[in-house]
């Protein structure tokens, strides 16, 4: 086990019988001899990942077997602790340093077997696969990609126009191999695995680097049977937004436009999570940038970068509230302020204080329509006077799911259904359309959505009703007196054109 020639260094470090030496002992004495950390690897689970950086080859030359990889240093055991041509070698073929644990011998020699057999027969890089993963997020417009491990292994499901798609799953090593990469690209402590983490993750796909780099932001948190991921895809190809592209009705433009030109008020952007109210913000930011303009924004988190914008992240956790911000930003002179989302009564004074006084605030609300987001201010300690002053418009939204058009089927309603749409007179030759599910579509019978919106307008009359505290219903009622096209109606006039299905207008409106 020992050569010859450090028999008399080990004899000095008190082993004086080196025959009896237990293969601890070897561990120690060789730890101590040359100045590095010792250790016994009991519980110790080889990283499959790093047969990406280093193969198995590598590891059956120089008889040493990777243990981890922290930052820049890349741990590793070596059957025989003193062999310096092995050594060499991997301080040349890695830029990154080398650090050196020993180990028993038999035991380093166990992990390295494990190490070169394993999954050799399918084995597709853990590099490749993940690829793979974020890739298939890309290409299929997912909103999010879920990694989530349970006792057995791994399952991957994407967030396809809002529903949950599964995937694929995988093994635990490859699972692990898998949400360890992930963290390390996005920053993360890849040690601590207790402790849910947040972090931003890059991507530009390896054979294709004129394609656009796509940005994920990473989550993680800690489940019983190991570290759950979700990764938001945040599309950068939102920044590019134009209002122009989004589904809004001739009317609705143009009277949107007329509104963001006002130079102070607010305007209120509703609808449910995942309704595209940011999109929709980000848009009309897009549309009012100007280099003669400030416009700063206030988000959790920021999800898209804009350019000429100047954007702050809320953090709640050092005492960064949107109400708190907002007052600092306050003293920045900006021209236009986009508020996240308004929360709280702090938030939503606040947003009020700023229209009042002379700035354009846009924000986020969670309200079922675009009347309910005034009762909603004044639930929230807003006084109807200044609401009344300041508001320009709520914009409410939904996105409905449309139909797949590799299997649209026509299909003829009942006459209950087409009642409870509000479409009795129907000629007898009526027909709605619903996707059968095909091989484009993953049998849902859907590709892509759709939005729809619905736009309340503040004029004179509708000023004065708030002013007064007009009941919610009073306020719906006297804005589509006046034009407002309900969420409903729209909704159903995507029906009638063949783009959506029953079901999406039923669950949305
Ligand atoms: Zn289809």
């Amino acid at each position: 086990m020992i050569s010859e020639d450090i028999v008399p260094l080990f004899q000095e470090l008190g082993f004086a019988d080196i025959a009896s030496m237990t293969s601890q002992d070897f561990c120690q004495g060789t730890a101590a001899l040359l100045g590095l950390d010792a250790s016994l690897l009991d519980s110790f689970e080889i990283d499959l990942s790093l047969k990406n950086i280093f193969p198995p080859e590598l590891a059956a030359r120089c008889q040493a077997v990777p243990l981890t990889r922290k930052r820049d240093h890349l741990c590793v055991a070596l059957v025989d602790p003193f062999d310096a041509k092995a050594l060499a070698l991997l301080r040349f073929m890695f830029e990154e340093s080398i650090e050196q644990i020993v180990a028993p011998p038999e035991r380093v020699k166990e992990l390295l077997d494990c190490y070169c057999s394993s999954e050799n027969s399918s084995f597709t890089p853990v590099a490749d696969h993940l690829e793979q993963l974020l890739e298939h997020a890309v290409t299929t417009q997912a909103s999010d990609l879920h990694l989530e491990p349970s006792e057995h292994g791994w399952t991957v499901r994407y967030r396809i126009d809002g529903l949950l798609q599964e995937h694929c799953s995988f093994s635990k090593s490859r699972g692990k191999a898998i949400v360890s990469r992930m963290k390390l690209m996005a920053h993360l402590d890849i040690a601590e695995q207790r402790r849910a983490q947040d972090g931003r993750l890059e991507y530009r796909p390896r054979n294709n680097l004129n394609s656009h780099l796509a940005a994920f932001r990473l989550a993680t948190l800690p489940t019983q049977f190991g570290e759950s991921l979700v990764l938001r895809l945040l599309d950068r190809r939102a920044t590019c937004l134009d209002l122009e592209q989004l589904s809004f009705t001739p009317t609705v433009r143009t009277a949107l436009l007329e509104l963001l030109q006002e130079p102070y008020g607010l305007f209120i952007v509703t609808g449910p999570t995942g309704s595209g109210k940011t999109t929709t913000l980000y848009s009309c930011l897009q549309h009012l940038h100007h280099e003669t303009i400030k416009i700063v924004t206030v988000e959790d988190p920021v999800e898209y970068e804009l350019e000429g914008v100047l954007q702050i992240p809320i953090n709640e956790a050092i005492g960064l509230s949107f109400a708190r911000t907002l007052r600092s930003l306050l003293r920045h002179d900006p021209d236009i302020i986009m508020v996240g989302e308004t929360r709280d009564a702090a938030t939503a004074r606040m947003a009020l204080q700023a229209s009042l006084t002379g700035h354009r605030v846009l924000t986020t609300l969670h309200t079922g329509d675009a009347a309910g987001a005034i009762a909603r201010i004044l639930e929230m300690g807003g006084e109807a006077t200044t609401l009344a002053t300041v508001l320009r418009g709520v914009l409410a939204q939904r996105l409905l799911r449309t139909i797949c058009p590799a299997c649209r089927m026509a299909y003829q309603p009942g006459e209950k259904l087409l009642a409870s749409l509000g479409l009795s007179d129907t000629p007898n030759d009526f027909h709605l359309y619903r996707g059968e599910g095909c091989g484009a579509c993953e049998q849902t019978g859907y590709t892509g959505r759709q939005a729809i919106f619905e736009l309340f307008l503040v004029n004179d009359s509708l000023q004065t009703l708030i002013h007064q505290g007009a009941s919610h219903l009073l306020l719906r009622e006297k804005a589509i007196e006046q034009g407002m096209v309900p969420l409903r109606r729209e909704a159903v006039r995507l029906l009638q054109e063949g783009i959506t299905t029953v079901e999406e207008v039923l669950q949305w409106t």
